[in-house]
């Protein structure tokens, strides 16, 4: 079953961003997703396959 990923979601992976961080917001979503780093705010692209796996919750606001 695909996992829905939608731009604005965000995301806490896996893998540690080199600044630490590990949330991340989906900028662009399609074959290759663009993330940003809520920590630095840098930006990272990402295959779809690698990102799904990489995945181990999401941060959601009422
Ligand atoms: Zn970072």
């Amino acid at each position: 079953m695909p996992m829905v990923i939608n731009e604005g979601d965000r995301l806490v992976l896996k893998k540690k961003h080199p600044c630490g961080g590990n949330v991340f917001t989906v900028e662009r979503a399609g074959m290759d997703f663009r993330l940003r780093c809520e920590t630095c705010g840098a930006r990272l692209q990402i295959a779809r396959r690698k990102l799904e796996k990489s995945i181990t919750g999401r941060i959601t606001e009422e």
